[in-house]
């Protein structure tokens, strides 16, 4: 057994050290083999170990890995081009993780605020809402458990009930530079932006002159089915922070602005890995791969189906909705505790998050197949029972 004592205590794990992993499955030290619904909390999108993905390590890994943020590479080239063309944005600055993407975000507001609004500074955002756990991304969090660490928090990010655009309306004042919104809110459960909400929330950033930002972190890149959340709803907001799967498990994450968002100038902002030509180029095969149309489909058509073997098994055994989009999706429990649903599972070997107390999140792969649905469905059902 490997020595864990070193390892920061920052989450409780279990006693599992995992090894290898193929596609929907992981294999642990002791050999045991586990179904994975987690897949690094909507990260791995074409599951472990991916041929695509490991040839486009391969590949760059023995050309170019790093040649310093302070110089153009190809592939950095190519996945900005990438993520303008296909999600109608303009200027994309790679970096590390959601919540580097997202503090990008904020600065960048702030920076457009100064700019272009006399100063203004304060983000309207989200109750309920997760954006990372930088200080800055901390106190932009709507988390309720957020709330008492780390003070004091980073000002101006005033909170408002998600889908309540009165309040959205009451809370942009002349200090206002943005609104920040994840079109479902993923670690708060799986909680749908409905999409007039969206549409809605557009018209009203447009009319009063603040930017709309948002959070695709956990939800772009296929994983509601389609490219990105946004579309569903047929807008584009100024601002877009990608995350998760676009590196498909390697770090990897985007900030997106419009050209008229886009302010930065030379010295705002940067970072020792960021468009590294290593991560840059999975994200190029990862994009690739996601954004083709029939791929795009079989995530939806997974889903539903994923959908249906949640209903009926929520029906069976009376519990609540189910809520979400493509593979991002949620089972709400009318009892028991789903931290030992949890446990259970594992037990059973399959890994499912609960991201509150009275809800299991299903984040497979995209790429998971019908027989893995089915097999996952039979190992969670003795568990609700
Ligand atoms: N934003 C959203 C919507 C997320 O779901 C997450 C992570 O779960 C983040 C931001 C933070 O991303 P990271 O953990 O890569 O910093």
């Amino acid at each position: 057994m490997s020595d864990l004592d070193h390892v920061m205590k920052v989450t409780t794990r279990p006693p599992i050290v995992f090894v290898e992993g193929s596609g929907s499955w992981l294999r642990d030290s002791d050999g045991r083999e586990y179904l994975d619904f987690v897949q690094g909390w909507a990260v791995n999108c074409l599951g472990h170990a991916h041929p695509v993905m490991r040839q486009a390590l391969e590949r760059q890994a023995a050309r170019l890995i790093n040649c310093s943020p302070a110089y153009h590479n190809e592939q950095m080239a190519d996945l900005t081009s990438a993520i303008a063309e296909s999600s109608g944005l303009d200027h994309v600055f790679l970096c590390n993780s959601g919540a580097e993407a997202n503090e990008g975000a904020i600065k960048l507001a702030r920076k457009w605020g100064q700019v272009h609004r006399g100063g203004a500074f304060e983000i309207v955002t989200m109750e309920g809402s997760f954006h990372g756990r930088t200080l800055a991304t901390m106190s932009a969090s709507g988390k309720p458990a957020f709330a008492p660490l780390f003070e004091p928090k980073v000002p101006g990010f005033p909170k408002v009930p998600l889908n309540d655009l009165d309040a959205v309306a009451a809370a942009i004042t002349d200090r206002t530079v943005a609104v920040m919104v994840e079109p479902i809110q993923g670690e708060a459960g799986v909680i749908p932006a409905t999409d007039a909400y969206l549409r809605a929330l557009r018209d009203l950033t447009r009319e009063r002159g603040v930017l709309l930002i948002l959070d695709e972190i956990q939800t772009g890149i296929g994983r509601t089915g389609r490219l990105y959340g946004f579309e569903h709803a047929g807008v584009r907001p100024d601002v877009m922070t990608l995350g998760k799967g676009l590196g498909g498990g390697v770090p990897l994450a985007a900030l997106v602005a419009s050209t008229a968002a886009s302010c930065f100038e030379p010295g705002d902002q940067g970072g020792t890995f960021n468009g590294n030509p290593l991560m840059s180029a999975v994200g190029c095969a990862v994009l690739e791969m996601v954004r083709r149309p029939e791929f795009l489909a079989s995530v939806r058509e997974t889903g539903a189906y994923l959908v249906g073997r949640l209903r009926a098994l929520s029906e069976e055994l009376g519990h609540g909705e189910v809520r979400g989009r493509g593979l991002l999706l949620a089972l709400a429990l009318t009892r028991g505790d789903t931290g030992k649903i949890v446990e259970g599972a594992l037990e059973r070997g399959l890994l499912i998050n609960a991201p509150r107390p009275d809800t299991l999140r299903f984040m497979p792969a995209l790429t998971v197949s019908r027989g893995e649905v089915d097999r996952m469905i039979a190992l969670l059902e003795p568990c609700l029972a």
